[in-house]
């Protein structure tokens, strides 16, 4: 699933297509279609803006919301260039003055209000961690709301405490600080608490500008690793399906001891792991085949070129 570090990626690219053009077709297909406001005739792009994993794109008075859940991506075109994913697939189709086409497939949240009117998934949202002045303050106070056995790696995931941290940033943000994600919220102090959503926004806005992901030396440390030695020790890597969702989590379980104690003493060595200044040769980069080149890739317009 894109996380919040793509959907600010995919903002911006969107903006750089769309945003003060003039729309000359605004098409939305499938669940809900029937139900959607739509932009004065002859109105331009005001804006185009992430928030956490959410998409908002402003047009005349009109506020189009996406979420891209699992599979869904935008994608630009000339328009009339052939479409890399089948038209069925299409949930929003918006042209604009001097030729190009912005295409939305498959996401599962597609839905648009006036502007100003709430817009309930995006209001509920906590401070977004890739904003760069994301208040973690307010993030730390939503969390206190939460009930204290909740395991940490649901507690990330939770987007009404902060938004933007997906499944691969819940798993590298743990190891990072040295925290086991099944830890209850209750065994965590102050400024455990405080240095992974600290570590998850520098990871996050580290991210905003590459195309492959990286959160420790050069790739990433534990996610999708299941089996794998951990790049820091050389333990096995573990994981397990957590929440009430059942998203796969994965720690070191020697990095990353579920043990009180443990969690009070390593957290703040965090600031030492940065994952662009790391030195460690050891460390692998990221698995080819992981989800998260899917998730990357996928959320990137056309004309963006890749990057190896
Ligand atoms: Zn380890």
């Amino acid at each position: 699933m894109p996380e919040g570090d793509t959907i600010h990626r995919v903002a911006s690219n969107l903006r750089a297509a769309l945003a003060g053009r003039r729309v000359t077709r605004f098409e939305v297909r499938g669940r809900g279609a029937a139900r959607v406001e739509r932009p004065a005739r002859g109105a331009t792009v005001d804006a185009v803006e992430a928030r956490g994993k959410h998409l908002l794109v402003t047009i005349g008075g009109v506020v189009l919301h996406t979420h891209l859940g699992m599979h869904g991506s935008w994608h630009v075109y000339r328009t009339g260039e052939r479409w890399r994913r089948p038209g069925t697939q299409a949930r929003v189709v918006i042209d604009v003055e001097g030729g190009t086409t912005a295409v939305c497939f498959a996401a599962p949240v597609v839905e648009t209000a006036r502007a100003g009117a709430p817009v309930r998934a995006v209001d509920d949202l906590g401070p977004d961690l890739c904003a760069p002045d994301a208040d973690v303050d307010a993030a730390m106070v939503r969390l206190a709301t939460l009930d204290p056995r909740t395991e940490i790696g649901v507690a990330l995931l939770d987007q009404r405490v902060a938004a933007g941290i997906g499944n691969v940033y819940k798993s590298e943000v743990c190891f990072v600080c040295g925290v086991d994600p099944n830890a209850p919220l209750s065994s965590l102090d102050e400024v455990t608490r405080r240095a992974l959503f600290d570590t998850a926004a520098r990871l996050l806005r580290t991210n905003l500008a590459t195309a492959r992901r990286q959160t420790y030396a050069g790739g990433l440390a534990v996610y999708g690793r299941r089996g794998r030695r951990c790049p820091r020790c050389g333990t096995t890597i573990r994981s397990r399906r957590q929440g009430e969702q059942a998203r796969t989590t994965y720690w070191c379980p020697s990095c990353q001891p579920g043990d009180r104690r443990a969690h009070t003493t390593t957290a703040p060595a965090t600031a030492s792991t940065p994952a662009a200044a790391s030195t460690d040769q050891g460390a692998p980069s990221a698995p080819a085949d992981s989800t998260i080149v899917a998730a990357t890739n996928a959320g990137s317009p056309t004309r963006t070129p890749r990057r190896a």
